[in-house]
């Protein structure tokens, strides 16, 4: 199959979070499994056009009810098969990308102009795709930013004018869902720049209380949508965790389902990760030890085999339940430090409140040490080095960092949401089964307890957490499984069609 990407993030060019893994990710996967895969992003001003193959004249993009001109770069997949490699082509305009961030800065977290410029994005996708000859099988979307690719073939592109083609007659359309609680909603007066008529507004399903929802219009429009998690799918139809987007998803459910995101192998995994200490795997814990010692090291604790060491991850967010749940004079890591002998370390960064409340509880506690950064290198050796890997998220559509710790024999303690249910199993006292600790409540009780739980595991059935590592570091999260979901996926789409 002929697959194009539509998305404003990939890795390595562009990224803010798992999106940008996914789609590259799930791209060299199709690729090593024969498909043909391209992808589109813009071309921001942080990705260096030096490094990168500028393709021949400019290419127009009609906008609103004129045109804009755009220049368009292309470059080669790091890692992707040589036999098939996956191409991904930039778009190039200056005034909606020259600028640092990809959708605001930290003064303007959501750029104005943003309904204007992933409107050109997205009808960029299309003049590109004649520009270089090629009409792609399956246009998959990925998130608010590229859902106006599917309302674009599904009211315009795909419609045929008896003699004149557009190349996109047999494309069948799929939408991701990464993040319900993103939705690109803007004043209605962006409508115009898409240059579709008010009919469309209405029967594409941009209309959001008086406003324009882009992810809306993809969500009625797309041919089929997903999400990250079967549980994620589940959960989003119900108004709890629908953002007001509950009741579209019910409608569309015929056409909505989820598959878990891998992870990459190669980068995540403990027999050959550049950033610890020593390898190790089930069959040699030594190097596990050797990553603990490190690890305590780096965050000034003292050396300690015997107290669990729980670590954490994270974007400072809401969702995460990081700021409010756990870091405040009332939330759970205070109680639970004070309580329980164990050590906690925690690396994240993001909202200035959430990074408050986590440096002042780190300044106050002795055994809760607190990094604010992103390190990717310190982000392994946390996976490896702690013992329990804590997430209390609000919501979570898929979550990468519980597959890490599973891998790397260190034992979720999660809140039982979207996709760290579809990935973690409880543990059953009784019998030793299960290979993580989770709960249902969104309080600091229940983190306190859950957590609590787990320390009392450790000292007190110890050789259920060893069995319990095992069976973590036995799971198959790799691509290839979720790639392979995606194929039948795209199948049973175009069969719809009879394409
Ligand atoms: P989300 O995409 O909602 O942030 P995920 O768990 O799906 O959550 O993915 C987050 C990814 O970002 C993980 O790979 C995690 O290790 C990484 N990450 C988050 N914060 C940091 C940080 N401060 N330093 C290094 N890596 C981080």
């Amino acid at each position: 199959m002929k697959i194009l990407m539509v998305s404003s993030e990939a890795a390595p060019y562009a990224k803010t979070g798992g999106l940008a893994d996914m789609v590259s990710a799930l791209s060299i996967t199709l690729a090593r499994l024969g498909h043909e895969v391209k992808i589109v992003i813009p071309r921001y001003y942080a990705v260096d056009k030096g490094k990168l193959e500028l393709l021949p004249g400019a290419m127009g993009v009609p906008l609103g009810g004129g045109e804009e001109w755009s220049a368009v770069y292309s470059a080669v997949m790091p890692d992707t098969p040589e036999e098939n490699p996956v191409r991904v082509y930039f778009i190039d305009h200056e005034v909606f990308f020259g600028r640092d961030g990809i959708y605001g800065t930290p003064f303007e977290p959501d750029f104005l102009d943003n309904p204007r410029r992933f409107t050109f994005f997205c009808r960029a996708a299309f003049q590109l795709c004649r520009k270089i000859g090629w009409s792609p099988d399956v246009l998959h979307a990925h998130d608010w930013p590229a859902a106006m690719a599917p309302v674009y073939l599904k009211f315009a592109e795909r419609l045929s004018g008896g003699k004149v083609k557009t190349g996109f007659e047999k494309t069948v359309s799929v939408l991701t869902i990464h993040n319900l609680g993103y939705q690109g909603i803007y004043s209605k007066d962006n409508f115009r720049y898409t240059g579709l008529g008010w009919d469309v507004f209405y029967n594409a399903g941009f209309e959001d209380w008086n406003m324009m929802n882009l992810l809306k219009a993809g969500l009625y429009s797309a041919d089929r949508l997903n999400t990250v998690s079967p549980n994620y799918a589940a959960e989003t139809m119900l108004q709890v965790h629908g953002f007001r987007l509950d009741g579209v998803l019910r409608y569309r459910s015929a056409d909505y389902s989820g598959i878990l995101n891998g992870i990459d192998t190669n980068v995540w995994n403990p027999a050959k990760d550049p950033f610890i200490p020593e390898p190790y795997s089930g069959e040699n814990m030594e190097g596990k030890a050797a990553a603990k010692e490190a690890l305590q090291k780096e965050f000034g604790l003292p050396a300690d085999r015997g107290a669990p060491l729980i670590g954490m991850v994270t974007r400072l967010t809401g969702q995460k339940g990081v700021g409010d749940l756990f870091g405040p004079a009332y939330g759970s890591a205070w109680p639970i430090c004070r309580d329980m002998n164990l050590q906690m370390v925690l690396l994240g960064t993001g909202e200035a409140w959430c990074e408050h409340e986590i440096t002042s509880l780190s300044s106050r506690l002795s055994n809760f040490k607190a990094k604010i950064g992103y390190n990717e290198g310190l982000s392994h050796l946390i996976e490896a080095g702690s013992d329990f890997f804590l997430m209390p998220s609000r919501y979570e559509p898929c979550g990468l960092n519980q597959m890490y710790s599973l891998t790397y024999g260190t034992l979720p303690i999660v809140r039982k949401t979207g996709g760290l249910a579809d990935t973690v199993e409880n543990y059953i006292e009784a019998s030793g089964g299960g290979d993580g600790f989770m709960f249902d409540d969104l309080t600091p009780q229940a983190i306190y307890n859950t957590v609590g739980w787990a320390v009392w595991a450790w000292y007190n059935r110890h050789e259920h957490i060893e069995a319990m590592r095992l069976r973590g570091m036995r799971q198959d999260f790799s691509w290839e499984k979720s790639a392979k979901m995606y194929v039948d996926l795209y199948e049973k789409t175009r069969a719809k069609f009879g394409f």
